[in-house]
């Protein structure tokens, strides 16, 4: 018999990381009457840029209104195409559709979850605008191999960093020396988290001034102070654009967060280190590598375990954390299994062999800067009672 006990309480999945400074921060602005794009949100965008070394950062509602927006500057023409992973949020791809775009996938590479540059090359065609690569989880897809094929053919590159901001490629912070764009998002999950909002970083001025219009119902700039004393009232609409602005309520909240932003990453450290070492451990289980090219920022912790060990799959031992009160998530189901892309698009299963073995095998454990680094070990102690227990 193992001797393993289990907890009383849950242990959630994932918490957003809020101290009293981001209670006070949102309560000022309350009272500051202040609630719309203001002040606060240029600074959350200053602040941004500087952070991320990038020219310029435009604070959205979301992260999905940046890869729109980031993909409504590329002017893509009917039946233009772009390449993106399967293993992503739908909203990588979704957006592709939304800006007029055929999303075409490319296989990731099983190692880091990130989509494989040797499989980009063999989607390309004459209609390939641009690429579309995620940064998964944290791990940093290969840039320069993807720059490298983007310059050799006249692509754009817009990266979903949803899950990347503190993620390094060779050092540099993701969205420092960009090809085109990084769209960030603070969804209650991410790194950094506003409840929802998102950031649209890059070094071209064009994209970043576009972006701002797009982004703010096509009008012409600073239409957010028309209403101050010697604001402008007269404004044009020069686009047809979408309310996707952040406002300040979410930047109060973005800024507390990026000033907390490193203390929050070494308790992610702290997490993942312990994960990394007590699963090298467990045969069944399979834990992240990192190329030697990246620094991860731990935006999700994403295990594999070895079905072919176990006389169970990973839906059921799903089942079983949640029977010893450990939560979890799948990241994620991967986009071409999804009815409307399968449907529109002659998409089907067995179309993405290593995204679909990523995707039978994985769980997203808990991972979040207020984990109890002895809650963590109780995951650890969970996984390990259930490999014990259904170990062939
Ligand atoms: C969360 C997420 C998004 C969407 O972010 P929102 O801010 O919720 O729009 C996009 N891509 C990936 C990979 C994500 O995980």
């Amino acid at each position: 018999m193992s001797s393993f006990a289990i907890r009383d309480t849950f242990i959630p999945y994932n918490l957003p990381d809020i101290s009293e400074e981001e209670v006070t921060a949102a309560a000022d602005t309350v009272r500051s009457r202040w609630l719309a794009k203001g002040p606060r949100t240029l600074q959350f965008e200053k602040e941004f840029a500087e952070y991320v070394g990038a020219k310029h950062a435009v604070a959205m509602n979301s992260c999905t209104a940046a890869l729109h927006v980031a993909l409504l500057t590329q002017n893509l023409q009917p039946g233009d195409e772009v390449i993106t992973t399967p293993m992503t949020f739908a909203s990588s791809a979704n957006t592709i559709v939304h800006a007029g775009g055929v999303p075409v996938f490319a296989d990731i590479d099983y190692t880091t979850g990130c989509i494989d540059p040797a499989e980009i090359e063999k989607k390309i065609t004459p209609r390939t605008r641009g690429i579309v690569p995620v940064h998964y989880s944290g791990q940093v897809c290969d840039l320069d191999r993807i720059y490298e094929i983007a310059d050799r053919h006249g692509l754009f590159v817009s990266e979903d960093a949803a899950h990347a901001l503190c993620s390094r490629y060779k050092g540099r912070l993701i969205g420092n020396r960009l090809h085109d764009t990084a769209s960030y998002s603070f969804y209650a999950t991410k790194n950094l988290a506003t409840g929802d909002g998102g950031m649209l970083v890059t070094d071209k001025d064009e994209i970043a001034q576009r972006a701002r219009v797009l982004s703010g119902q096509g009008m012409s700039q600073n239409a957010w102070n028309r209403y101050a004393k010697g604001g402008k009232w007269r404004y044009d609409i020069c686009e047809f654009g979408y309310k996707y602005n952040m406002f300040d309520l979410q930047a109060a909240l973005g800024l507390t967060q990026l000033h907390r932003l490193e203390e929050m990453q070494q308790a992610r450290l702290k997490i993942a280190e312990l994960y990394q070492r007590e699963f090298a451990g467990i045969d069944a289980c399979d834990p992240p590598v990192v190329p030697d090219y990246a620094e991860h920022c731990w935006h999700l912790y994403v295990l594999r375990i070895r079905p072919e060990l176990l006389t169970i799959d990973r839906d059921r031992f799903i089942e079983e954390l949640n029977a010893r009160n450990v939560g979890t998530s799948v990241h994620f189901i991967p986009v071409h299994t999804m009815s409307i892309y399968q449907k529109t698009f002659g998409l089907k299963e067995g179309d993405y062999p290593m995204a679909e073995k990523h995707f039978e095998r994985l769980i997203s454990l808990p991972l979040y800067p207020s984990l109890p680094l002895e809650d963590a070990q109780y995951v650890v102690d969970a996984v390990r009672d259930i490999v014990e227990t259904y170990h062939r």
